[in-house]
């Protein structure tokens, strides 16, 4: 049994931890590191990372990948994605100081939050970021006094009813009002570089992506004919990943995708902003048993992260993970785990079979680099989970600060 030991500091520079051939995620490894670092744990694995952005990228030929850093703004996963080849989307301030800070080439990122501030986007162009997204007339005038250097997409928007977050209800202008814009960036003299559109995330199907295009085709289309080229598509988000349900395999959700994009014209460069797809099956979270009790003939297991911390990704996402113990197979009960906090809804799953669990033993949820450690709080003053990336057993540190 791991039992759980106190945080130990993290060592100064990278170290071999693992094997270079270990997985990370494998019960040993997890062990192993719990052991040495404590719990609750966030372990990234920077090659799960470069296996989902090589599997996307072989999905989407011609389309140039820029990853938005929201599900898992970490240092390594940026580092791991810029030996890559990557290019990154943004959206704000904090997004812009971390590649700053880890020499990524601004002119490989894009701004696409729809609502700035002045000063947003002053500190994205000083940085020597120019490409920017909006989506009504009042955004569009904010860029006049920056027009000599910046250019603008203008984001569409198309609701998903099947998308698990409807990313179209916030941002997005409806088809019918792109003309209109067009017009008034001419007369502002503001460069309009083309159209792009984020159709919500985890979709269960590429439907929605499909017919998005062919509206942004058509769209494009009429623009040229009223003297505008429009230049650039940006499909956005919204690639699948499985949690405790399955999804399409990323080649079957692509394969419309690219049928799609194959009938735009041929000059135009088509962009996208994968996040949850990269991030998400590249952390585990690891936490540990800190006290139990039977309450009404049920085991409950209080453990030191929940949903205010790594598992906050299942109130705010809407995501079930994957989740197992790391205990010897055995019988199995109904059983409840709840987080550390004395809120009574941190309670990460209320009817979960599981062998019985000592103090110390280890949890661990799956999938869960997306949406998860980046939205989690120290609520209580339980602190967030120590992260670990790990690349072929080694164990870079002092990447981020924490
Ligand atoms: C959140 C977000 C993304 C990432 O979406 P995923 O569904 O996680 O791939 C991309 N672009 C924008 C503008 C976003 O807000």
């Amino acid at each position: 049994m791991a039992k759980a030991v106190g945080i130990r500091r993290l060592p100064a520079g990278d170290v071999l931890e693992l094997e270079p051939g270990q997985d990370p995620f494998a019960h040993d490894s997890i062990k192993h590191l719990a052991g040495r670092y404590g719990s609750p744990l966030f372990i990234i694995d920077a090659q799960r990372i470069r296996a989902q952005y090589r599997r996307l990228a072989a999905a989407l030929p011609n389309v140039d990948l820029h990853y938005a850093l929201k599900p898992l703004p970490h240092a390594s996963v940026i580092q791991t994605l810029m030996a890559e080849g990557a290019y990154f989307d943004l959206a704000t301030n904090g997004e812009v100081d971390l590649v700053q800070r880890l020499g990524v080439d601004a002119g490989r990122c894009i701004h696409t939050h729809p609502i700035k501030r002045d000063s947003d986007i002053r500190t994205a162009l000083d940085y020597g970021v120019t490409r920017f997204v909006v989506d009504n007339p009042d955004e569009l005038r904010k860029f006049v006094k920056f027009r000599k250097q910046a250019s603008v997409l203008i984001r569409v928007s198309f609701r998903s009813p099947d998308a698990v977050c409807d990313l179209s209800k916030k941002f997005g202008c409806a088809p019918e009002s792109v003309a209109g814009l067009l017009e008034l960036a001419t007369e502002l003299h503001v460069k309009v570089d083309g159209l792009s559109f984020h159709v919500g995330s985890q979709s269960a199907g590429s439907g929605m992506h499909v017919h998005a295009i062919n509206v942004c085709r058509e769209l494009m289309r009429s623009a040229a004919a009223s003297g505008q080229e429009l230049t650039t598509l940006d499909i956005g988000g919204g690639f699948p990943v499985d949690y405790c349900q399955r999804s399409l395999t990323i080649e079957e959700f692509c394969a419309p995708i690219r049928e799609a994009l194959g009938l735009l014209d041929g000059a135009v460069r088509v962009i996208g902003e994968p996040g949850r797809y990269i991030a998400a099956p590249a952390a585990v979270a690891v936490s540990s048993v800190m006290g139990r009790a039977m309450r009404d003939g049920r085991w409950w297991y209080y453990l030191d992260d929940g949903l205010y911390g790594s598992y906050s990704g299942q109130m705010y996402d809407h995501a079930k993970y994957p989740i197992d113990a790391l205990v010897a197979p055995g019988m199995t009960y109904p059983s409840v785990l709840a987080g550390p906090t004395c809120d009574s809804i941190d309670v990460i799953a209320d009817n979960i079979d599981l062998p019985v669990l000592e103090m110390g033993d280890l949890v661990v949820g799956h999938v869960m680099g997306a949406y998860t450690w980046a939205s989690a709080s120290e609520f209580n003053f339980f602190p967030r989970a120590t992260v670990l990336a790990l690349d072929r057993g080694l164990l870079l540190t002092g990447r981020d600060p924490q």
